[in-house]
């Protein structure tokens, strides 16, 4: 590991003065010091942003705010997430392992990088993302856990988190901090596909501090599910997983949404799919027919086809329990 500066501010103001382009902000620093050790990540100072009183879940007239600080494990285990969001629970306690998640920040996980094995291994000469311009070792190379939608010739990376999964069904908003002021990102815009700049994960500008995430009055609460599918029970990444979430009142589903993970460079909102949810009972959903449009338009590659019917049937079984829970 290179040589770096260590900076402890103590509030946001400071945070960013101290921030330049190759300053990181560090939460848990979980996959953060990994990429360092190995080399892909460089940075000469590192900003700790565990001192500037973003530790907290709050409620809003609007719904609860997240600050960027929070830990993965108190996240999924605070009262107003697990009664109100069980959908953002489900998902972090899926995530990593319980040491990770007891370390891993909200600010962290949204800046999660992709494990493909390219990436992460810099003895990999071709990586757009790690080297840009080098090529793409994966597009025909070893490539059954990457991604079925929206990639390019230059990136066929998938998004590693289930939190991002949950918090695209949610509707959150990420509120970030910069030195020309504050911004408020809807969570679709946040996380990019790749196009022909896969350097870049988000729409995050250099120099911004993510600070809060808001989620709106839960209408999911009752009938929701995350599922993820993974090689072992724990401490896996997803090869798919699926988050639902229904409103549901007078035994009408009054609009439903369905996103899916490891699939794609962002979480990936399977648009027809939810759209088909809308105006029905719980009894009338086709589970069938909601994963053929779940899955409609998935472009595989050589080696990850399985993703298509393992990704369906995902669906279908997160829709199933996410109408049983009561
Ligand atoms: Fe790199 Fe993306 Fe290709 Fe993986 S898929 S080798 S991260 S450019």
């Amino acid at each position: 590991m290179l040589p770096f500066d260590y900076q402890r501010p103590h509030d946001v103001d400071a945070a960013l003065a101290a921030a330049d382009a190759n300053a990181r902000f560090v939460g848990g620093g979980t996959n953060l010091l990994d990429l360092m050790k190995s080399g892909i990540e460089r940075p000469h100072v590192l900003i700790d942003i565990n001192h500037l009183g973003l530790g907290r879940v709050q409620e809003t007239a609007a719904g609860v705010r997240i600050g960027a600080a929070v830990r993965n494990s108190d996240l999924a285990n605070h009262s107003l997430i697990r009664t109100r969001y069980p959908l953002l629970s489900q998902a972090l306690l899926a995530g990593a392992s319980p040491q990770l998640r007891n370390m891993a920040t909200v600010g962290g996980n949204l800046m999660q990088r992709t494990r493909c094995d390219y990436f992460v291994d810099p003895g990999f000469e071709h990586c757009n993302k790690r080297k840009p311009g080098s090529g793409c070792a994966a597009l025909h190379g070893s490539n059954r856990t990457h991604a079925l939608f929206g990639a390019s010739d230059a990136c066929v990376a998938v998004n590693p988190s289930d939190m991002n999964v949950a918090l695209l069904a949610l509707g959150a908003r990420v509120n970030v901090r910069g030195k020309s002021g504050e911004r408020s990102i809807p969570i679709g815009e946040f996380h990019r596909l790749p196009g022909d700049r896969p350097e870049r994960d988000t729409t995050l500008e250099p120099g911004e501090l993510i600070v809060s995430v808001d989620l709106p009055a839960s209408t999911y609460a009752r009938h929701s599910h995350y599922l993820k599918l993974r090689e072992r029970a724990s401490y896996a990444f997803a090869l798919v997983s699926v988050a639902v979430g229904l409103n549901v009142a007078d035994g009408t589903i009054q609009d439903g949404r369905i996103v899916l993970g490891g699939v794609a460079h962002a979480p990936w909102l399977a648009e027809r799919a939810s759209q088909e949810l809308s105006g029905k009972s719980l009894a009338q959903i086709d589970g069938a027919k909601i994963a053929e449009l779940a899955l409609d338009g998935a472009r595989p590659l050589a080696q990850n086809a399985y993703k298509v019917p393992l990704a369906k049937a995902a669906v279908q079984r997160a829709l199933d329990r996410a109408r049983a829970a009561t």
